[in-house]
């Protein structure tokens, strides 16, 4: 959608102070596009960039370069290599294309006050067609494109979904395609596996060179928190099994699928010491967790997105024992209208 220029900054410069940020203002980026735009030619790479945004909350920001800004999505869990991962990535204002080489400190009581690095940059093309047909369909809210990064490689997409956050702002969904460049996300997880800047000097240049590495362990602690809060209702295995505990039979039994996203149900699965765990029979019936309308997504991160299919929800359970005795008393309960 080409708007004049100054329209598509309009968002991004009223939300912010340019006396008081470091941030790029997008003048000069308006400047040297209209130099450009009277040059015609140039068509060459367009860029992207990830900066990762230490704010009230983390969050990594995208960035692609498209008509002379960077279309932004802020993604909260940052990108992942796996294809069956779908990253909520929050649509936010275009900005200046000059913002994408920003690293520094925003201070507080500005829009959002909080260090930002450059975690990865690079270049983009669209996966199949020519940028005109990528315009075309980043309008209609899909976005098919390949990376060339330091870090991130391979195709992606971007599609907008239907729901709707907190606010006017579009969800979309940040999915890496299935290709070489991919990896499961319990064997890699590329945030973890690659933090820090990749702008040479990075905040080091200003302070003492030790400061990625703060920022780096100081993000680990914050998706640390993150990741025990997601498993609360169950503390995270690696605990001494069932049989060393059976001291408080008070203490109350976790409940280990109630509350739990379908990633910590995964790494449940995998790892299946569960603390305070009891052997016991399994319950007699049990209830399929249904789909709840509601209008807006939930504003914490540790939820997961998964396609609402129309019909009945089957539970079916494996009770060798029960199967021995009674055969076809309960062969399969049809649960529930899900
Ligand atoms: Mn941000």
């Amino acid at each position: 959608m080409a708007g004049k220029p100054s329209t598509k900054l309009d968002t991004y410069q009223r939300m912010r102070r340019f006396n008081q940020t470091p941030e790029p203002s997008g003048q000069a980026a308006e400047k040297a596009m209209a130099r450009r735009a009277s040059k015609k030619a140039q068509a060459s790479a367009l860029s992207f960039v990830i900066q990762e945004h230490d704010a009230r909350r983390l969050h990594y920001d995208f960035r692609l370069e498209l008509d002379d800004t960077l279309k932004s999505w802020a993604v909260p869990k940052g990108p992942s290599l796996d294809p069956s991962v779908k990253r909520l990535a929050v649509h936010v204002e275009d900005h200046p294309i000059d913002y994408g080489s920003f690293e520094g400190y925003i201070p507080e009581g500005n829009y959002g006050a909080g260090s930002v690095i450059v975690w990865d940059r690079g270049t983009w093309e669209p996966q199949a067609g020519s940028i005109d047909e990528a315009r075309e369909t980043y309008a209609r809210g899909k976005l098919k494109f390949v990376l060339h990064g330091e870090k991130l490689h391979g195709g992606w997409t971007l599609v907008r979904s239907n729901m709707r956050g907190n606010s006017d702002k579009e969800q979309w969904l940040l999915i890496k395609e299935r290709d070489d460049e991919a990896r499961s996300e319990a064997d890699y997880d590329v945030l973890l596996k690659q933090p820090g800047s990749v702008m040479s000097d990075s905040l080091g240049a200003r302070s003492k060179s030790g400061e990625v590495r703060e920022r780096t362990e100081r993000k680990n602690a914050a998706r640390q928190s993150r990741a025990s809060r997601t498993t609360k209702a169950a503390p995270p295995p690696k605990r001494p099994a069932v049989k060393d505990q059976g001291k408080s039979p008070e203490r109350p039994r976790p409940d280990i699928v109630a509350n739990r996203s379908g990633e910590s149900l995964r790494t449940l699965a995998d790892n299946p010491a569960i603390q305070d765990a009891i052997r016991a029979k399994l319950p007699a019936t049990m209830k399929p967790q249904l789909a709840t309308l509601v209008d807006i997504a939930p504003s914490s991160d540790d939820w997961s997105y998964e396609i609402k299919f129309d019909g009945y929800r089957v539970l079916v359970r494996i009770d060798r024992e029960a199967a021995s005795k009674a055969k076809s008393t309960q062969p399969r309960d049809r649960c529930a209208r899900g």
